[in-house]
C-alpha cells in the first residue's frame, strides 16, 4: 500500500480545525478503509472532541468523542468505515513526526488488525493548497518495525 487518499470532507475538517485554534495543535482520528493494495482511502478525519487538549506543542484527543466517532462511521456504513489511525498538526512547515509520535504509532499499530497510520500537517504557513506539500503519512505494519512513507492525493 503506497498511496493514502484523502476525501474533500477530511481537507475541509482538517482546514477548519486550524482556523479553530490558530497556533495550537489539532488533530482527530483518520476513518476509511482500503481501495486496493496500492490505496488507502480516507473518508473522515474526525476533530479532537469537546474535551480535546490543544497546545503549542501538544495535542490530545477527547477519548470519549473518538470512540463516539468511531462507532458512528462504522455502523452508518455497516462496517466498511474504520478507524485507521491518527492525525495531528505540528507548528512546522514539513512536518516530521517526533519520537514520541513514533513510539505512539507502534503502540497503536500494535493493536490494530493489519496497520496504523500516523498522518501530521504542517500548520505554519499552511493554505489548502499546500495541502500535499505540507503534510507526511506514515504506515507501521503490526508485525513489522519499518515505518512507511505514504504518497498523499486527493479525491
Ligand atoms: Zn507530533
Amino acid at each position: 500500500m503506497a498511496t493514502l487518499r484523502f476525501s474533500s470532507k477530511a481537507l475541509t475538517t482538517f482546514n477548519l480545525e486550524m482556523q479553530r485554534f490558530p497556533n495550537l495543535e489539532v488533530g482527530g482520528v483518520l476513518l476509511g478503509y482500503i481501495i486496493d493494495e496500492d490505496t488507502i482511502f480516507i473518508k473522515t478525519a474526525s476533530e479532537g472532541g469537546p474535551k480535546a487538549i490543544h497546545e503549542e506543542f501538544y495535542f490530545q484527543a477527547d477519548p470519549n468523542y473518538i470512540d463516539m466517532i468511531i462507532d458512528m462511521e462504522y455502523a452508518n456504513s455497516e462496517g466498511k468505515v474504520v478507524y485507521l489511525g491518527e492525525w495531528h498538526t505540528h507548528p512546522q512547515i514539513h512536518p516530521e513526526p517526533s519520537p514520541k509520535d513514533l513510539l505512539s504509532l507502534t503502540e497503536i499499530a500494535e493493536s490494530a488488525k493489519l496497520f496504523s497510520i500516523l498522518f501530521i500537517i504542517g500548520a505554519v504557513d499552511y493554505q489548502a493548497k499546500k495541502f500535499i506539500d505540507q503534510s507526511i503519512a506514515i504506515l507501521k505494519y503490526n508485525d513489522e518495525k519499518t515505518f512507511y512513507t505514504l504518497e498523499i492525493e486527493l479525491d
